[in-house]
């Protein structure tokens, strides 16, 4: 890859995206749950770019989304409404009424008060709502602790017996239709044997609603396949499908597999330009032209990124890699061995593709960067950098009625 040109072209800082990467890892996943019924859902809020999510629905993915913003996108960039799902513990009304009158697939339910709005709502359109309920399993996914998510000290999902409750509430309802069970106990997940549970016991309260004629058709196994950032070992996607397959062997069920960083994580490298290198006597720093405003991982979880010195020779020694904004967690990579580097020498910072662009923000006024992708060795701009006037529009209007 001459990043050298693509700096060039199109500015740094830059994300830059392998649309085959993407394309080869949805299909393993596709293909691992082959002899079943499977929709794979890309998480949007992973990476919501419009022509990524094209991109995906191209191949035959839904959508999961955890905002009428994200269902919009995803309505946008094609997704047929029957395989779009609303995901989310906080969703307003008028996020319920939009997705009800998209008539989108279902909206997973993480709540009974939840469930209630979602009823009236249903009630007042006139037309019943097509549900799954978040089951909260209560199994420790060992993850980082901001992205675990299926303990009960957690705000996400409701118990089995509440659970339990809710569906022969729905059942009962001419404005529910209950059709689904859903949990996903947390992201970056590199153990399955949690997962394996997790499914064991959503399957089993599954099978505990036949007998009261409640008969859903999806079973939505949630997300989190971790991917390697550093040396994580990963779950074999085999023996994921097999513990699923296992968990509802004696159920008809639609295998529903929202999932986000392991499509695109990978797929992922942010491009930044060396601005200078600092020594303040006790360490060695490498300022670069991107920051934590374009990706957050680093500050926000001490995440590891490896990081490349493109074309960049020379002895290593440790430093940190640092943006220009006024923060100390504004870092990419500390105590890293990085050769010499220059003015204007290339950085790559691996593993962008998930979380990254998605979480970007304009603090200290700074512009979000471009987004390119590589597809049969063709690259095009798929977002335009943000410009000055972007960012000022929705103040500027007002300014005159402040002077
Ligand atoms: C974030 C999230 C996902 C996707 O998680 P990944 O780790 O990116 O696969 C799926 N489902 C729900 C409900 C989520 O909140």
């Amino acid at each position: 890859m001459d990043y050298r040109s693509l700096a060039d072209r199109y500015g740094t800082p830059l994300y830059i995206y392998d649309f085959d990467y993407m394309a080869s890892q949805y299909n393993a996943l596709k293909g691992a749950f082959e002899g079943k019924k499977s929709l794979i859902a890309f998480a949007l809020k992973a990476n919501s770019n419009l022509s990524v999510i094209a991109h995906f629905a191209a191949l035959g993915a839904g959508a999961d989304c955890v905002s009428f913003g994200e269902i919009k996108r995803a309505l946008i960039a094609g997704v047929p409404k029957y395989k779009i799902i609303f995901s989310g513990v906080g969703k307003r009304d008028d996020e319920i009424l939009g997705a009800l009158k998209e008539d989108i697939l279902f909206i997973n339910v993480e709540s009974e008060a939840e469930l209630m709005r979602v009823e009236a709502i249903a009630k007042e359109l006139g037309k019943p709502a097509r549900i799954s309920i978040r089951i909260n399993p209560e199994i420790d996914a060992k993850t980082h602790p901001y992205i675990s998510t299926g303990l009960r000290e957690h705000k996400f999902g409701v118990d089995q017996e509440s659970a339990k409750k809710l569906y022969i509430h729905a059942k009962n309802s001419p404005f529910l239709e209950p059709i689904g069970a859903h949990f996903h106990i947390g992201s970056q997940l590199t153990e399955l044997e949690p997962i394996k549970q997790a499914a064991q016991k959503v399957a089993e309260l599954v099978r505990s609603l036949v007998a009261l004629e409640i008969d859903l058709k999806f079973f939505d196994v949630g997300g989190g396949i971790g991917v390697v950032y550093k040396n994580e070992k990963t779950i074999d996607l085999k023996e994921y499908a097999s513990a699923i397959f296992g968990a509802i062997k004696d159920l008809d069920l639609t295998i529903v597999c929202e999932i986000g960083r392991f499509l695109v994580a990978n797929a992922g490298r942010f491009l930044t330009k060396v601005l200078y290198e600092k020594d303040t006597g006790k360490k060695r720093f490498v300022v670069v032209d991107g920051a934590m405003n374009d990706l957050i991982r680093p500050a926000l979880y001490n995440a590891y990124h490896a990081v490349e010195a493109i074309g960049c020779e020379g002895e290593t020694s440790l430093c940190d890699i640092v943006g220009p904004i006024c923060e100390s967690s504004d870092f990419f990579a500390k105590n890293v061995a990085l050769p010499p580097t220059k003015h204007n020498d290339l950085l790559l910072v691996n593993t962008a593709g998930a979380y990254g662009f998605v979480l970007s923000s304009n603090y200290n006024t700074r512009r979000r960067s471009a987004e390119i992708a590589i597809q049969n060795g063709v690259d095009r701009l798929i977002r335009e950098r943000e410009t000055y006037e972007d960012i000022f529009a929705s103040e500027l209007k007002l300014l005159e009625t402040t002077r």
